[in-house]
């Protein structure tokens, strides 16, 4: 589903990509490790055209979105979350939700209401449709925020590290929200910080450091036997 080859990702003189290269096929779900600063939020973020990049291929379907004009069409169909909750806060919830598929995809509103309410009852936040971000907790705009993102109906996720501001007890809430995903067979690519997460759910591993990925691996075999020294040296340090 996804091709990526050689990718370089310049700020200035500084590469901070350097020569990434990762296939990902349908269905499978990939942790992103890594120390930081290593380039894992701008290698996702070069996949959904948030950053221009320098050289390289980013195949997704069979076109090359390094030479795309549509990324707005594009987004709809990789849906992001970051780590600092990005709703509009002007906004309820299901406002919140509704945005895209209206705005962007043209759909109709009677036909993306039932949906959301759908997604919001499997995230076990239906009753908070017509709340404000302010009025919720941390995990649950995080959930909010991956409701709003499968509205759009993405072929592929992309998660940065979504759980590092919540307070612990939030946490499981939302990863478990991501590991059902996965059951179902949505195709992820994860930057995690959680490794016993990433061991349970990650079909793949890719360790990068330096704006290179060091290894690649099946996620139970890289926890178990990390090939190269810096990536043993990670896991220790996080163990
Ligand atoms: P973390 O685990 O801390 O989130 P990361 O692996 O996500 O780290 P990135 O945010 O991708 O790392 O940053 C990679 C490198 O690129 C860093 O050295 C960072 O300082 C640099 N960088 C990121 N964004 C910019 C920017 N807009 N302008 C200049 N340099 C940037
Ligand atoms: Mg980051």
């Amino acid at each position: 589903i996804l091709e990526i080859n050689g990718l370089v990702k310049k700020f200035g003189d500084r590469v901070v990509l350097d020569g990434i290269d990762l296939h990902v096929e349908q269905g499978k779900v990939i942790a992103i490790l890594g120390p930081s600063g290593c380039g894992k939020s701008t290698f996702l973020r070069c996949i959904n055209g948030l950053e221009e990049v320098q050289g390289g291929e980013i195949i997704f379907e069979g076109e090359d979105l390094t030479k795309t004009s549509k990324w707005r069409e594009v987004r709809q169909k990789i849906g992001m979350v970051f780590q600092s909750y990005d709703l509009f806060p002007n906004m309820t919830v299901m406002e919140n939700i509704l945005l895209s598929p209206i705005k962007v995809q043209k759909r109709k509103r009677e036909e993306v209401e039932l949906q959301a309410l759908e997604l919001l009852e499997r995230v076990g936040l239906a009753d908070r449709a017509n709340a404000y971000p302010r009025e919720l907790s941390g995990g649950q705009k995080q959930r909010i925020a991956i409701v709003r993102a499968l509205c759009t109906n993405p072929k592929m996720m992309l998660f940065d590290e979504v759980t590092a501001s919540l307070d612990p007890e939030m946490v499981r809430e939302v990863l478990e929200v991501i590991a059902q995903l996965a059951k179902q067979g949505m195709t992820m690519l994860i930057v995690t910080h959680e490794m016993n997460f990433a061991e349970l759910v990650a079909d793949e591993v890719v360790f990068m450091d330096k704006g290179k990925i060091h290894e690649k691996a099946p996620a139970k075999e890289f926890f178990a036997n990390p090939q190269t020294q810096r990536a043993q040296q990670f896991i220790n340090i996080l163990k």
